[in-house]
């Protein structure tokens, strides 16, 4: 948890955002500003700045399978996967998070 993180902030509940699948270490919500007619963020709960500071492999894992499991609860079988890592990349959110992109 980091105090000034907006998503460490969304996960704790502050905001009431709903989430749109959960499991253990992950969880799933809509981008508040949606680049496409799906947009959802895959974050760990556990707050990572980015993909360079994560070397738990089965984190890592868990969140590719939490992309199949939210994708296929929704029955979105073509999208799109996005991990921005870094400010020049187009990181704006400095907790980690793979974004989903897909038309309904
Ligand atoms: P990135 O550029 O990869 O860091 O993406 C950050 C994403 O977070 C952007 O697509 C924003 O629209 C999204 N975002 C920022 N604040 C919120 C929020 N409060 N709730 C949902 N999504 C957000
Ligand atoms: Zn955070």
């Amino acid at each position: 948890m980091s105090e000034d993180c907006i998503f460490c902030k969304i996960i704790r509940g502050d905001f009431g955002t709903e989430f749109v699948y959960e499991t253990e270490n992950t969880v799933v919500f809509n981008d508040i500003n949606p680049k496409a007619p799906v947009h959802m963020l895959v974050c760990p709960k556990k707050h990572y700045p980015s993909l360079n500071e994560v070397v738990d492999k089965e984190l890592l894992g868990e969140l590719l399978q939490t992309v199949q499991k939210v994708t296929k609860k929704i029955g979105l079988k073509s999208y799109r996967t996005q991990i921005n890592t870094g400010k020049e990349a187009g990181q704006e959110v400095f907790h980690l998070h793979v974004h989903i992109l897909g038309q309904k």
